[in-house]
């Protein structure tokens, strides 16, 4: 290995962020907005906003194989595969299995998306704000550890990132899903607003909302300034936007951080483990793998941030070994890699409602609806599951492609797209997981990866509280569904294994405890305070929302923190 040390003053950073996706971005954007000079280390390669979107622009008709991946591929990544939005419009931005593999010691399916902007490209773009009985509910209901921050500090966070990203939604007024700073919403097609009338009527506790959404329905000023236009609701969002019309790093946060002059990007750039200096008792640097000749490099910095989601930045921190952490980065108390978790998203229903058949709706809604989350929120239900979930619905005729992609041909499907179908209806659930001990990630102590990493192992199951809260699911759901006039209710268990939710977190909780936790209400590592956790990792619980919303407020805070601290010169 070469360590290249020649070069330490260009190497050396006011501040390293691991990880270009979408807390990086993040990172990097509020760390160069306080004028700091930083690099942005990524794995995968560089992916250009518009440039590098090869199948954005194409007609049905030009898509490989129609969208279908080919069995061979298929069946040499069977996990990837599993993810329902992998299909030839979108493989180029997700890792294949064989690329990086890892050891499950329970099934897991870990998706990733190895490149610049990393899973902000891929992702569905709904969220919605945490409440502060999410922050609340671990610990009042004595299953989960205490949040060290309040909904009321995380709020103006919340609302500075809805701002700048530009966030679609309704001022609901609701306590348990707080209103942001939103953009108008998308409409409910007439179906769902008629299941919202009579769910509401039937279940006054229970609310239908439009869906929160992280797409510009209205351009301000903000998002001119970022070069972004409004959504076309195309929804073909996962190839990429060309109009920069929901948000990615690639689109929004990167060049914007690029434009203070600040920012350097380094991609194939493998993050091996942070350097720690035992004598001087800091984090100094990361060492680098570069993905393509091999060679190791290092790079040094005052903060470093952590942002190479959830798994990953566990990975990195078990990873670093020094004298002081023989266990792991921050790892004084045997915790780090634990208490990981995830959205149980193993329930559907599936429903078709007579009727509506002169009415359509306009264009290619990205999302739909949901019921907030009722089930213990502002007091624990006398229930037999603990936390709560929430249920995206939807009413759609035909899906959102009239059956385009069909496998008719001909006159077949020329009939088929030319006549929208019934009205069928979806719901699913997002289920609150309890974090626990044994859920956990650790190194592999036999295998290492091509990169000269150990691989990680995943050990992270269901429990019977899960069981209990998709049985109730099901029980309320088809109870919703009926008092809405549904017909041909069906229910289903996906069975599908933890990490296909794509909501993984923890493993590096914050808290006020050290012996319980390792980041501290900063997100700095309570050993090493100028090693700050941002992603997934740092998640004390999951409640039931969307993650990423909760990710990048946390991100937004912790950065300006950091700055503070050095200016202050604490850091
Ligand atoms: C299909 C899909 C749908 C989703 N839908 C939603 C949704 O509707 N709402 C929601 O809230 N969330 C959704 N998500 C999840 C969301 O994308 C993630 O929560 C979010 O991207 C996490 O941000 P992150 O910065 O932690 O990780 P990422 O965005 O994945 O970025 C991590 C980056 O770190 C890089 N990296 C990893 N290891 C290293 C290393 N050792 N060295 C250097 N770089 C490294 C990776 O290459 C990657 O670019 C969805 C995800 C997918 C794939």
């Amino acid at each position: 290995m070469n360590i290249n040390g020649r070069y330490k003053k260009e190497n050396t950073f006011d501040a390293i962020v691991i990880g270009s996706g979408m807390t990086g971005g993040w990172a990097a954007k509020e760390l160069c907005d306080r004028g700091l000079k930083t690099l942005v280390l990524e794995r995968g390669r560089s992916i250009e906003h518009q440039k590098d979107y090869p199948t954005a622009l194409l007609h049905p008709w030009e898509v490989k194989n129609a969208g279908v991946i080919s069995q061979d591929e298929q069946n040499k990544n069977p996990i990837v595969n599993r993810c329902y939005a992998y299909d030839s419009n979108t493989e180029h931005f997700f890792l294949k299995d064989e690329e990086h593999p890892y050891i499950q010691e329970k099934p897991f399916d870990w998706i990733r998306a190895y490149g610049e902007g990393g899973k902000s490209l891929l992702w569905a773009r709904s969220g919605q704000r945490w409440s502060r009985f999410d922050f609340e509910r671990p610990a009042r209901d004595g299953w989960g550890f205490e949040w060290p921050i309040t909904y009321d500090e995380l709020a103006p966070w919340y609302s500075h990132v809805e701002h700048f990203v530009g966030w679609s939604g309704n001022k609901d007024g609701l306590e348990e899903l707080p209103d942001g700073d939103f953009l108008k919403p998308f409409d409910m097609n007439c179906v769902e607003t008629d299941i919202k009338k009579r769910i509401e009527a039937e279940f006054p506790n229970r609310k239908m909302i439009n869906g929160r959404c992280a797409h510009l329905t209205e351009v301000r000023d903000i998002h001119r300034q970022q070069n972004r236009g409004l959504c076309m609701a195309r929804n073909l969002c996962y190839r990429g936007c060309p109009y920069g019309a929901y948000f990615s790093s690639n689109s929004s946060t990167l060049p914007w951080a690029q434009r203070t002059g600040k920012l350097t990007k380094v991609t194939h750039a493998v993050v091996h483990s942070v350097i720690y200096d035992d004598n001087k008792e800091t984090a100094t640097g990361v060492r680098v793998v570069d993905a393509q000749s091999g060679s190791m490099t290092e790079y040094y910095g005052r903060t470093i941030f952590l942002n190479a989601a959830c798994l990953n930045t566990n990975l990195i921190m078990l990873n670093s070994k020094p004298n002081r952490f023989p266990d792991g980065l921050g790892n004084d108390n045997g915790l780090l890699g634990r208490y990981i978790s995830f959205h149980n998203y193993r329930g559907r229903i599936s429903a078709e409602m007579d009727g509506y058949l002169e009415d359509y709706y306009y264009g290619r809604r990205p999302g739909g609806p949901l019921i907030a989350p009722f089930r213990n929120v502002f007091q624990r239900d006398d229930i037999d599951f603990e936390g709560t979930y929430l249920a995206n619905l939807g009413a759609s005729r035909q899906g959102w492609n009239r059956g385009v992609y069909d496998s008719a041909i001909g006159t077949e499907l020329k009939k088929k797209v030319s006549k929208p179908g019934p009205w069928t209806i979806y719901m699913g659930i997002q289920g609150e997981t309890v974090p626990i001990y044994e859920n956990h990630v650790r190194l592999s102590s036999e295998e290492v990866d091509r990169w000269g990493v150990p691989k990680l192992v995943t050990s992270v199951d269901y429990t019977e509280n899960d069981e209990a809260m998709l049985k109730d699911f099901h029980e309320q759901g088809q109870a919703m569904l009926e008092a809405a006039g549904c017909i041909n209710i069906h229910l289903h268990d996906s069975h599908q294994a933890p990490g296909l939710d794509i909501h993984e977190i923890g493993g590096a909780r914050m808290g006020s405890d050290p012996e319980k936790s390792i980041l501290n209400k900063w997100n700095q590592v309570h050993g090493c305070k100028n090693v700050f956790v941002t992603d997934g990792a740092c998640m004390s619980s999951v409640a039931s929302q969307n993650p990423s919303l909760t990710f990048m407020a946390i991100t937004a805070r912790a950065a300006n923190y950091a700055a503070d601290e050095m200016e202050k010169g604490n850091l």
